[in-house]
């Protein structure tokens, strides 16, 4: 297996003991991490980079993403303006994601994923749609994310909302991707279901009886993003979202449960108990105005951070997720430990789904790493990393590895063109838009 060896970095290890190492030497092997340290490892490497005392950052982890929503930026305002949440999705998601097609759809994954790659972000949880293309959507997914090296776990949000044809078609294309890439090491894929309030009783127990065939399955799912989701689940005849899932027992340990804004406390302890994962996903909840969930769910719940389609930069989420909260506090007030969501959350989130150890620079982690040409004006300890890694370090990375190999070297993208799938984007954008708009 090829040995690399990367020398002269500042390793900063969020959340991690050892939090700081400097004047650091990484060893990889293959694609995993098998030394960190000052010291120079012994042994032969194959390759020697010199890093020029740059800062090394664990590849990030986006725990919610619609790469779908790529071709979204800067789309043209609907005719109605929305009032609500219920009418931000009838008037401008639902009428996207209906008009995408096999090609812009993906030009969405190879755009969205090369921002993501570009900002560091290094695994990606997406939860797709695209009801007019459903079939090999996932694997085209997977193959993209694949050729530029990054992590992707792959959903299609069924729902009952195009009718019985595409729910059906939606449930297919979920299991035949559980069926194709369960064993894959750098996909793993979900069952994904759109949200509560757009899938009937009779839906949720066919959802059910189809996974009972496979060997392991996690839903990825929308919880009580709007206080609607709860006004419907409760009009259905249940307690809350999150009962009537357990209900359909559609909870278990591979779950991810996004957004959780409005949960009871009776719920929080149902997550504890099936073990399934809250993601929280700061920027688009401020920009839906649904509201914000309370400190304490995420201290519980050992909650993950997403950026639910907003963007693909994970320091820039949690840096706006800490402002956001911030500006709704009163001084003093505890606030919730963003560096802690990223960098020890996601981690744990992700190693779990992927089945093996992913988003710390330690040995024994798949070398993913983030790194920034980055002068500090004040001094980097274990105790000044939060206000580097937040207020310090630029957007992007000069340099990103995944899987032990460079993808972006000194600022220069290998491997894709950034002018040809940005362009193709463009094109593809200005196609999806004319078709609904
Ligand atoms: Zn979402």
């Amino acid at each position: 297996m090829k040995k690399t060896l990367l020398k002269n970095l500042i390793v900063i290890n969020p959340c991690s003991k050892p939090a700081l190492v400097e004047n650091a030497c990484v060893s990889i092997c293959g694609d995993t991490i098998e030394s960190v340290g000052s010291k120079m490892p012994s042994g032969e490497f194959d390759v020697v980079h010199d890093l020029h005392g740059k800062i090394a950052l664990p590849g990030m982890i986006n725990a919610h993403h619609h790469l779908y929503s790529a071709l979204a930026v800067g789309m043209p305002l609907p005719k109605k303006t929305p009032t609500n949440f219920s009418e931000i999705l009838q008037e401008v998601w639902w009428k996207m994601d209906l008009a995408l097609d096999h090609d812009s759809t993906q030009a969405s994954f190879e755009a969205g994923l090369l921002d993501s790659l570009k900002a560091g972000t290094t695994t990606i949880i997406d939860h797709h749609c695209s009801p007019s293309y459903i079939e090999g959507s996932l694997s085209l997914l997977a193959e993209t994310g694949e050729k530029l090296g990054l992590n992707t776990s792959v959903a299609f949000e069924i729902s009952d909302r195009n009718g019985q044809e595409i729910f059906e078609a939606s449930l297919q294309e979920n299991l035949d991707a559980v069926r194709k890439f369960s064993d894959t090491p750098n996909v793993h894929p979900m069952i994904g279901l759109h949200a509560s309030f757009t899938l009937s009783d009779n839906s949720l127990k066919k959802i059910r009886e189809s996974v009972s065939s496979l060997n392991s399955w996690g839903i990825h799912i929308h919880v009580s993003e709007d206080k609607a989701d709860e006004v419907d689940a409760v009009n259905k005849g249940f307690g809350s979202v999150l009962e009537r899932l357990q209900v359909f027992d559609l909870i278990n340990e591979n779950g991810l449960i996004i957004h959780g804004l409005h949960i009871k406390e009776t719920d929080v302890e149902l997550l504890q108990k099936h073990k399934a994962q809250l993601v929280h996903n700061p920027s688009s909840n401020a920009n839906n105005r649904v509201g914000m969930a309370p400190n304490q769910n995420f201290h519980q719940l050992k909650t993950g951070l997403g950026t639910d389609g907003m963007q693909g930069n994970m320091l820039r989420e949690g840096k706006e997720g800490m402002l956001i909260r911030s500006s709704h506090l009163v001084g003093g007030a505890d606030s919730v430990d963003y560096m802690q969501l990223l960098f020890e959350n996601n981690a744990s989130l992700a190693s779990r789904l992927f089945g093996r150890k992913i988003g710390r620079i330690l040995p024994g982690y798949q070398a993913d790493l983030a790194i920034f040409d980055y002068l500090p004006r004040t001094p980097i300890t274990e105790s000044t990393i939060f206000g580097h890694v937040f207020f310090g370090i630029s957007d992007s990375p000069s340099d990103v590895i995944t899987r032990g190999e460079f993808r972006i070297k000194e600022n220069q993208l290998l491997n894709v063109s950034e002018q040809e799938i940005k362009s193709n984007a463009v094109a593809q954008a200005k196609r999806l838009w004319s078709n609904f708009i």
